[in-house]
């Protein structure tokens, strides 16, 4: 824990056992890490599968916290939450999950360490990360790609839709 408060945007992504529900409870467990707040909370976006494995859709979403953690801490707090949440570890990669949290983009650092990288690999092509992500954040400069208003985004590849 630092003595600094620093912005930190995490993706949220459910496709099993009531998706939406669960990341109505991601964002609660999100308010209570230690040390963080939560600033700002997206609306849900419904999106298709990606990665080619057959599975339910994904709902996907994003937050704005404030934090003093630390980025590898706040991976470890999203991480317990994940596992709290029921996420086995060993999942298969873009198979079904209870809950996925991404830790996208913290303050305006570059990380790239065994186990963590910031900003989180890919986010500039997925729609499902980066509409959500526009929302609670306009305007953000996302450290090594720009300003996210910037970024082609393809808003047809996966399907996606606004849920509320
Ligand atoms: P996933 O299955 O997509 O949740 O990936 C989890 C793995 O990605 C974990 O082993 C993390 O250590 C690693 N990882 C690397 N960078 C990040 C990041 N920025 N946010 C979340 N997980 C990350």
């Amino acid at each position: 824990m630092t003595e600094h408060w620093y912005p930190a945007y995490v993706g949220l992504g459910s496709n099993l056992q009531g998706p939406a529900r669960q990341l109505e409870i991601a964002f609660e467990l999100l308010a209570r890490i230690p040390g963080t707040r939560l600033i700002r909370k997206s609306s849900l976006y419904r999106s298709s599968p990606f990665g080619g494995v057959e599975q339910p859709d994904f709902v996907n979403a994003a937050a704005a916290l404030m934090t003093r953690l630390l980025a590898a801490e706040l991976l470890l707090e999203l991480q317990r939450i994940e596992n709290e949440c029921g996420r086995e570890r060993g999942d298969i990669q873009w198979g079904p999950r209870v809950l996925d949290l991404d830790l996208l983009v913290y303050s305006n650092q570059k990380i790239d360490e065994q186990g963590l990288t910031v900003p989180h690999p890919g986010i500039g092509e997925r729609n499902f990360v980066l509409l959500p992500l526009a929302e609670v954040a306009p305007g953000l400069n996302i450290p090594g790609l720009g300003q996210i208003e910037k970024l082609d985004i393809n808003f047809s590849e996966p399907a996606i839709s606004r849920i509320g």
